[in-house]
């Protein structure tokens, strides 16, 4: 009888109503409250296409947050889809460990090259690479004969991913305070995104202000520092607080000094975003002239496949090359170096080869500075950019703003995703300039009606 009425029930439901009430029984979605879902919209995807999303009905949403920040050439490119199929025509994975193949050793030149960082170890996720890159540089210390050296710091409201170890040197405290006990302590330092700057001061003054508390730190606690990790030039989870490069060059300085490794988390930032292929380049030539360790991860694949990287000098590499075992680096994923995503970054790699990608996101990323201009009758600031990442905070006493937001967004065809009372766009860097307006006038109306 149950049965029966459920069947009949399902009839009667678009495929649309049928896709969410299955979901909503079956799938536990990430970052969600899910009862929050009786009143927010689950919207099934069932194609992609440019920035556009569709649901089952036929509507369509402009993926304004490339997906949280992974997409970044467009839903079913030509190009990355015709690299991942021709992998799988010869060989879709084998193991890392005592194996290789072509795609992984490309890549990893490839990456070599462009950031160089010659050695790198990789995973499925941002997460990981986090994880990889605090337990690589511990390692480094104790292999080198300071294992006291066995603590991190990072900034004040940074994220670098939610498994314990990443969680341990993340500070947003909704996704930290309920695991504390279970966390190893680390020390944040004050972070300079702008927002947080004094009347008067100038982003530069400000970044110079913060470094400062972080060479006082350094100079008292390098015995026992392992390693500072940061998110260079953009806190993106903090809702997008930006800060003055010039940070990233003295915390380098101060990193040499005193010894302590610097770890690049250009898991959001990386491949374009900022307007150079890594955000360290707009405090130095190279990656490597910031950094011991960078992460990478999101942009890699273009949004197609997990894979996640980290990359290190030789000196760090040469510290683990021993004849003992124990001194090597033991850590393992089974879906390392994955060939489909391997292929996958290289198809993305090629994209910014062949087209002049920086360019026109440089054009891009100036027209919807300008288009964004219609956003400011309304009650914002911060108005802020750096390339392909433009936001803004909306001054409101709705205290749902986010999720209201968020709703009244998917009612006009926007995937808007607010951090806080923080809207951004961080969409495709293929989106054309009639997208642009209809994304930043919609956005203007959707804030309009949830404030
Ligand atoms: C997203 C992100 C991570 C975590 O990556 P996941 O793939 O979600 O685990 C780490 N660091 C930064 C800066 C990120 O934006």
């Amino acid at each position: 009888m149950k049965a029966q009425c459920k069947t009949s029930y399902n009839l009667r439901m678009s495929e649309n109503q049928s896709l969410i009430a299955r979901s909503l029984a079956a799938v536990w979605h990430p970052c969600t409250q899910m009862k929050h879902h009786e009143h927010y919209p689950l919207t099934p995807i069932v194609r992609g296409e440019g920035v556009w999303l569709y649901d089952a009905d036929g509507k369509r949403y402009l993926d304004t947050v490339s997906s949280w920040w992974v997409n970044l050439f467009g839903h079913n490119h030509p190009a990355i889809k015709e690299a991942i199929k021709q992998q799988l025509d010869t060989l879709e994975h084998v193991m890392l460990a005592g194996f290789t193949h072509a795609p992984v050793v490309e890549l990893s030149e490839q990456l070599a090259k462009l950031t160089g960082l010659g050695h790198a170890f990789y995973a499925s996720d941002g997460a990981s690479a986090t994880e990889i890159a605090l337990k690589m540089s511990f390692h480094y210390w104790r292999n080198t004969g300071h294992p006291n050296k066995s603590k991190f710091i990072s900034l004040q409201n940074s994220y670098h991913g939610e498994t314990l170890g990443a969680l341990g040197v993340t500070d947003v405290a909704i996704f930290k305070d309920t695991y504390a006990p279970l966390l190893m302590q680390s020390a944040q330092m004050p972070s300079p995104d702008f927002r947080l700057a004094d009347a008067g001061e100038t982003e530069e003054q400000f970044a110079l202000r913060c470094v400062e508390a972080l060479e006082t730190y350094i100079a008292a606690h390098h015995d026992e520092l392992a390693a500072f990790i940061i998110e260079p030039l953009v806190q993106c989870a903090a809702g997008m607080g930006m800060y003055h490069p010039v940070y990233l060059k003295r915390a380098r300085e101060i990193c040499t000094e005193y010894q302590v490794h610097l770890i690049a988390d250009e898991i959001a930032v990386g491949f374009g975003r900022t307007g150079k292929m890594f955000a360290t380049e707009h405090a130095a030539p190279k990656v490597s002239d910031i950094a011991d360790f960078v992460c990478l991860s999101k942009g890699i694949t273009g949004g197609y496949l997990p894979l996640s990287v980290v990359l290190t000098t030789d000196e760090i590499y040469q510290a683990f090359y021993d004849d003992r075992t124990v001194k090597g680096f033991l850590h393992s994923h089974s879906y390392t170096g994955n060939p489909l995503a391997c292929s996958a970054a290289l198809a993305t790699l090629a994209l910014f080869e062949q087209t002049s990608v920086m360019q026109a996101n440089q054009a891009a990323s100036q027209y919807i500075q300008d288009k964004m201009q219609v956003l400011t009758h309304l009650p914002i600031q911060y108005l802020r950019h750096h390339g392909m990442i433009h936001a803004f905070d909306v001054q409101t006493q709705n205290a749902q703003f986010s999720r209201d937001c968020y709703a009244a967004g998917l009612a006009k065809g926007l995937l808007l995703r607010p951090i806080g009372n923080t809207v951004y766009f961080m969409p495709p860097y293929v989106i054309s300039t009639d997208e642009i307006d209809w994304m930043v006038e919609q956005t203007a109306l959707v804030v309009e009606q949830t404030l």
